[in-house]
């Protein structure tokens, strides 16, 4: 190697560990040794993101056996595949260093210690391993990454080299890389699909979605642009590599989808080298005229500013998220770092400057459901943002509003007027749910049967408008969308004149084990809600804002007969109650299924499938995938009874496989409403826990951030007993008896309540102008909050153990 015999003498950084960069203890999720059969589980913990992206936590080297992988939100593409997949978008990651010709890997050096934390707070990721090669040479490597959230456009990752007991020659490797491929399928193997961690992925089909648009060489910069095969969108990435010191020689080396650049350095024992990769990225989704320039000029306005600066702007936007959403409990702190691990990754999930996104089952962490969007945002996701992040909550509608002309044409497809919503969403809002498993053998019936999406949506809307007063969102979008949906409940549910009822036939509830059932409780009963619901705006909008309304009904062509048949329909929508159990019929004819016990749980105390059964042959007994009726009484809770609710939360929950991680967040809250706090406590663990401790088994397709979302209900209204009542906030609080106090923070019409429940005592204190006040009803009892004031409130101890 050339080498420039200046730089050569020259004197490098002694940099600081950066892990001085990390918070407190309990911010941290960490992982010690490198583990490979652990490996794929913590590139999907370790995502950085900003709600614009999510880049998996991979090594920056990339190691045999990885899943690595960046999402941008919104980039879709459906080149050759059964349907539109989230890209694997290009890599801007890829960073490897070679010291005296050994390249620093898990598979070229022996790994003698590694250490990584993601520090929830600032939403950076740390690591540092020391590697050791075959001569006994011994390099320690660090790295600090971030996705900015001052600028979604900005990602960056600094590194630093330090020869521990040697003298090197290192080269840095700094690629953007679009030869990326999404995992399609896996072929049936006449021995099995168990393979080594190393192999896994290798034998997967892959799909191809991008193609090269073009390169760049700049004087101190790259640049790579592709484009998406199907769907025409171009990625145009710049990177910039600064050491610390001139290096002894730069070079860039172009290839087919890839340009990297290489610069050399002369390091001697001890001494740290420093070099920070600073990332720009511009989409044609962002921006109609050609990406490139746009790229590079963010690109220099970031390099130009440096790391430091680039991570400082970004924590302090950290920092404000945090300060409106942060939750915590004494005597637990496992269960603190669980849940703002949660939060951390509800946060990174949602673009609130961009309505024409959403979150996908698996956020932006991973390919599984292939980034589709599914009810997860409103029912569970959706309570997180409306009560922390309104802003962001009213974006995530707005992609309601965004697709509703696709949920139109589901509609008129289903022979239906008004809009039905895709049971899988991505960029458009056409169906995208697959017809078949991969292996072709089994149909799914949920993109045809789980039309209860619609009014889930509806519920959103409705549970945002109530929380924040937000007239100019119903106004604009929220009334369009309740109004449009109506309309397909309307002609969706049928009129039998042998009864004079309406039914809603051949659907499946939540419960994916039944299909094509009638009746189902939770889709009768949430759709007759949307319709009485949207009867009432229709009347309140036609009384306070009657301009706004007309326009609206001009728009979609609305006839007032309509209205009335709405609340015809709702009045008359059928629905059982068993009357000597108390128990709803899930869906006719559900009582007279098999009965089928559970008698096996696994090491998670989570249920395993009865012998004989799986996914798709449970239709002709009892047992439920994940919570139906009891979801139901979780969304309406107001509309049952004590006895009722407790009566079905005892005759659903055992009979309940959890094979969603949708399920334990809702029995914990009802398990909390109901009494059955034992069973609560547990459901809240596992709720938690979902990702940290795997047990659904499959975190390494992505997180479960479905459970994140409930995860805070559990805290918000369940354990803090938060709900609204005749729109006022209400609370009856229970914590469990090892816990001292639980803490977290609600906006509310445009101020903010911090709530603190400890074991005698609820403290509320308001955030708002002078001249506020709110009331809210703490176990019944009306309390008054005057702004910094904070009040609280005795709490009979006996009831909160
Ligand atoms: C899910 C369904 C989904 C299907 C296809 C299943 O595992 O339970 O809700 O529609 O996958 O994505
Ligand atoms: C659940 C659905 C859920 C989907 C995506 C499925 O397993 O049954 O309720 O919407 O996963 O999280």
């Amino acid at each position: 190697m050339a080498r420039n015999s200046v730089s050569r003498t020259m004197s490098v950084d002694s940099a600081a560990t950066l892990s001085g960069e990390l918070g407190a203890a309990d911010w941290q999720l960490t992982e010690s040794g490198f583990e490979p059969e652990l490996a794929n589980v913590f590139e999907t913990l370790f995502t950085v993101g900003n709600g614009r992206l999510g880049t998996r936590g991979s090594l920056e080297e990339g190691h045999v056996g990885e899943l690595s992988g960046t999402y941008l939100s919104g980039v879709y593409d459906g080149y050759q595949v059964p349907v539109i997949d989230l890209v694997n978008a290009p890599d801007w990651l890829s960073l490897a260093v070679t010291v005296n010709g050994v390249r620093l890997d898990v598979q070229a050096c022996r790994v003698v210690d590694h250490e990584r934390s993601l520090d929830f707070r600032h939403g950076v990721l740390w690591r540092r391993t020391i590697f050791q090669d075959a001569a006994g040479r011994r390099t320690r490597l660090e790295t600090l990454r971030f996705a900015s959230f001052a600028d979604r456009r900005l990602c960056a990752v600094r590194v630093e080299v330090t020869p521990l007991n040697h003298d090197a020659e290192i080269t840095v490797q700094s690629a953007l890389v679009g030869r990326r491929r999404n995992l399609e399928r896996l072929p049936v193997y006449p021995h099995g699909t168990t393979f080594e961690p190393e192999v896994r992925w290798e034998k997967w089909a892959r799909a191809k979605h991008l193609e090269e648009a073009g390169q760049a060489e700049l004087d101190d910069a790259i640049y790579l642009e592709m484009r998406t095969l199907e769907t025409g969108i171009n990625l145009g990435y710049g990177s910039v590599l600064q050491p610390s010191i001139q290096p002894d020689r730069r070079r860039v080396l172009r290839s087919y989808e890839q340009i990297e650049e290489h610069q050399d350095f002369a390091v001697a024992k001890g001494k740290t080298l420093r070099l920070d990769k600073i990332v720009s990225i511009a989409t044609s989704r962002d921006q109609d005229d050609a990406v490139q320039p746009s790229c590079l000029e963010t690109l220099r306005s970031h390099a130009a500013a440096g790391f430091d600066v680039g991570l400082k702007r970004s924590r302090e936007v950290w920092e404000r998220m945090w300060a409106d959403c942060d939750c915590s409990i004494d005597g637990d702190p496992e269960a603190t770092k669980a849940v703002r691990f949660g939060i951390y990754q509800l946060l990174i999930a949602a673009n609130g400057g961009d309505p024409t996104v959403n979150i996908g089952a698996k956020s932006l962490t991973g390919e599984g459901y292939r980034g589709h969007v599914f009810w997860d945002t409103e029912v569970l996701m959706l309570p997180f943002f409306i009560y922390t992040q309104p802003n962001t909550a009213r974006t995530l509608l707005r992609y309601r509003y965004h697709t509703l002309q696709a949920a139109r044409d589901l509609a008129r497809e289903s022979g239906c007027r008004g809009a039905r919503y895709p049971w899988e969403s991505a960029d458009t809002g056409r169906e995208e749910c697959p017809m078949y498993t991969v292996d072709g053998a089994n149909r799914f019936w949920t993109r045809d049967e789980e039309i209860h999406v619609s009014a889930d949506v509806a519920y959103g809307v409705l549970t945002y408008v109530e929380a924040t007063d937000d007239t100019d969102f119903l106004l604009e979008f929220g009334a369009e969308i309740l109004f449009e949906v109506s309309r397909f409940w309307a002609d969706r549910a049928e009129s039998d004149p042998a009864t004079d009822r309406y039914t809603i036939k051949q659907v499946m509830g939540p419960d994916e084990f039944h299909s094509h059932v009638d009746n189902n409780a939770f889709t009768n009963r949430m759709a007759q809600w949307c319709l009485t619901q949207s009867a009432q705006v229709f009347s309140d909008l036609s009384e306070k804002h009657a301009d706004a309304l007309a326009a609206l009904v001009a728009k979609i062509g609305l006839v007032p007969e309509e209205v009335d048949k709405w609340r015809t329909v709702a009045e008359k929508l059928s629905y059982h109650l068993d009357a000597d159990r108390g128990v709803l019929e899930q869906f006719d004819g559900y009582f007279g299924r098999e009965d089928v016990p559970i008698t096996d749980w696994d090491h998670h105390n989570m249920p395993r499938y009865p012998d004989g059964y799986h996914h798709f042959n449970l239709e002709s007994t009892m047992l439920l995938k994940q919570p139906d009726v009891v979801m139901l009484m979780h969304v309406l809770p107001d509309e049952f009874s004590e006895e009722v609710k407790r009566a079905n939360f005892e005759f659903y929950e055992a009979r309940t496989l959890h094979k969603s991680s949708l399920s334990p967040a809702i029995h914990a809250i009802m398990g909390i409403e109901v009494g059955d706090t034992t069973r609560a406590v547990e459901y809240f663990y596992r709720s938690a826990l979902v990702d940290l401790a795997n047990n659904q088994g499959n975190t390494e397709e992505g997180v479960h951030i479905a459970s994140a979302g409930g995860t805070w209900q559990i805290l918000a209204n369940g354990f803090g007993g938060f709900r609204v009542k005749h729109q006022q906030m209400t609370f009856d609080p229970w914590l469990p008896p090892q816990w001292q106090e639980i803490r977290f923070s609600l906006r509310w019409r445009g101020n903010s309540v911090r709530v603190a429940i400890g074991r005698s005592e609820a403290v509320f204190c308001l955030d708002a102008p002078d001249g506020v006040t709110e009331e809210i009803l703490v176990r019944g009892e009306a309390v008054t909050l005057k702004p910094q004031s904070p009040v609280g409130v005795p709490l009979d101890e006996a009831s909160t153990s």
